[in-house]
């Protein structure tokens, strides 16, 4: 089944109010200024898998039914598939300029349990992989929305989720129970949960037998009963709410504080339990998937700020080719990230279970980029716009519609164009570059030096040296040298 926007809308609305921002709660995520552009900029993705123009990029087959389904209902079974997420996400990007959590994190998460509930099985003789199966049919039958919880609070960061003082500080098993489990605990910086129908909860590390646990993955209701969810508040959120240009228009993204008090979980629902062996599979592909499509996410925004600097420059009565080197290397970037992803899926390999598995080191090798080209483009943006786009130097909407000094604050902003054109472009250049707009390129999808270790484990050193060894002709034994302590 599929929905558009209103069906989408429509859905939300007949959801339990549990998200609260400002200290108050939130009646209706759809129509709420703190939630609203999110949803907004979700249900354009339902609309677009009915558009003949956009279906091929929001839409994919399903492999349960062989029917059409909105793309984040859909096993990635091949390159081609994980390709189509990477240009789901620049598309989404393009349309709102930001991140679509509810279409994102949580479809990486099944998708992923899909692989290790396989394994699981093979080697426990359990049936969670049949409950993946009709969790993937269920959420195609409704059309969800699904946000992906990994992070904990966690706490203490030197200490093991078993160590630290306040167990809720990651999420755990409190009870088992014949029918079901009973989880409680916080997840943190989980994007999307205000647009999402349901939350895909997986382990936020590789743990071992102490931390069993904390070795669940599970699927839950976003209004469950026992949950609470807190919207986070962000840098441009004075604005956000406010009229006029101050506030962007496409999308925003959203992301909340889940706390977990007791929820039940009942056994259809559960996909891991304990079984810490695999713990670190889960992180290990969700990473690999998530990190070759995170470049994707960040050329997207890219290519909305190289936009945004072309307007700033023309506002301000200059030339597109002004600026053309730093416009190339802005897109050099984004085509960087966007190509490393994409060479990390076609690097990748089919699992025995059908899902196609991005190559690690490549993907991991993308998050370090991912980390560090955006900031570059985005110091271009500002470098191009001059200070009213770096730091929203001129006055608010509301300011300008004063009767005494509105219309000489509007003369004061003219330059290669009108002065609320010149204002438009440039709120957005400083929301893109200040505020909201930053899709989380540092630890959005887990900390660069995760992926550095990881790209530190996986290249063969050694064998690198012997082969420059044997290039330079060297015979003598060039071993590490002892380090005396
Ligand atoms: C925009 C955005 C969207 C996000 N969306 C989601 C989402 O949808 N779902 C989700 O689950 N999460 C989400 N996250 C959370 C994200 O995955 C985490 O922020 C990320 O994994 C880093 O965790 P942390 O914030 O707790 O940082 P920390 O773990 O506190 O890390 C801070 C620094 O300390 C280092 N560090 C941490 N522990 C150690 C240690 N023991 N030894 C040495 N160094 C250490 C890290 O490498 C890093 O450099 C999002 C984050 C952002 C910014």
């Amino acid at each position: 089944m599929m929905m558009d926007g209103e069906k989408y809308k429509a859905s939300l609305k007949k959801m339990r109010p549990n998200i609260y921002k400002w200290g108050k709660l939130i009646e209706d995520v759809t129509t709420d200024p703190a939630t609203r552009l999110h949803v907004q900029s979700v249900s354009l993705s339902y609309d677009a898998s009915f558009d003949p123009e956009k279906a091929s990029i929001f839409t994919a087959k399903s492999h349960l039914t062989g029917a059409t389904a909105h793309r984040w209902n859909t096993l990635m079974g091949s390159a081609d598939d994980v390709w189509g997420n990477s240009k789901m996400k620049r598309a989404q990007y393009r349309q709102t300029g930001t991140c679509q959590g509810a279409t994102c994190a949580g479809w990486t998460g099944i998708n992923v349990l899909w692989a290790v509930t396989a394994e699981m099985d093979k080697e426990y003789g359990t049936n969670y992989h049949e409950r993946v199966k009709n969790y993937f049919q269920f959420m195609e039958d409704n059309a969800l929305a699904l946000s992906g919880a990994i992070t904990d609070a966690k706490g203490n960061r030197s200490l093991k989720p078993s160590q630290q003082p306040n167990k809720d500080s990651n999420l755990h098993v409190k009870e088992v129970l014949p029918d079901g489990i009973v989880i409680r605990g916080y997840k943190a910086q989980i994007c999307g949960v205000a647009a999402a129908h349901e939350i895909i909860i997986v382990p936020g590390s590789g743990y071992g037998e102490s931390e069993k646990d904390f070795c669940v993955a599970c699927a839950v209701p976003r209004d469950a009963k026992g949950l609470t969810i807190v919207e986070t508040r962000r840098p441009s959120d004075s604005r956000d709410e406010e009229e006029g240009w101050d506030v962007p228009k496409a999308g925003n993204i959203t992301q909340a504080f889940l706390i977990f008090d007791d929820v039940f979980v009942p056994n259809d629902r559960v996909f891991m339990n304990g079984e810490f062996k695999y713990s670190g599979k889960i992180i290990g592909y969700f990473t690999a998937i998530y990190r070759a499509a995170i470049g994707a996410c960040v050329a997207g925004q890219g290519d909305v700020m190289a936009g945004a600097a072309i307007n700033m420059a023309r506002a301000n009565g200059l030339n597109q080719k002004v600026f053309q080197d730093k416009l190339n290397q802005m897109a050099i970037n984004n085509e960087i990230t966007y190509a490393v992803g994409l060479g990390a899926m076609l690097a990748g390999k089919s699992h025995f279970s059908g899902l196609w598995i991005p190559d690690m080191l490549l993907a991991h090798v993308n998050k370090t980029q991912v980390a560090k080209l955006p900031y570059e483009t985005k110091v271009i943006t500002q470098d191009i716009s001059g200070g009213i786009g770096e730091t929203g130097c001129f006055p608010s909407y509301k300011d300008f519609q004063s009767k005494e000094y509105g219309e000489t604050l509007f003369k004061m902003l003219e330059a290669g164009t009108d002065g609320e054109t010149r204002a438009r472009a440039a709120r957005l250049v400083e929301w893109l570059t200040v505020g909201g707009g930053i899709p989380g390129c540092m630890h959005g999808g887990g900390s660069p030096d995760g992926a550095r270790m990881v790209v530190k484990a996986m290249e063969p050193w050694e064998a690198f040296a012997n082969d420059a060894k044997r290039i330079a002709g060297i015979t003598a034994d060039l071993s590490e040298p002892q380090v005396k302590k």
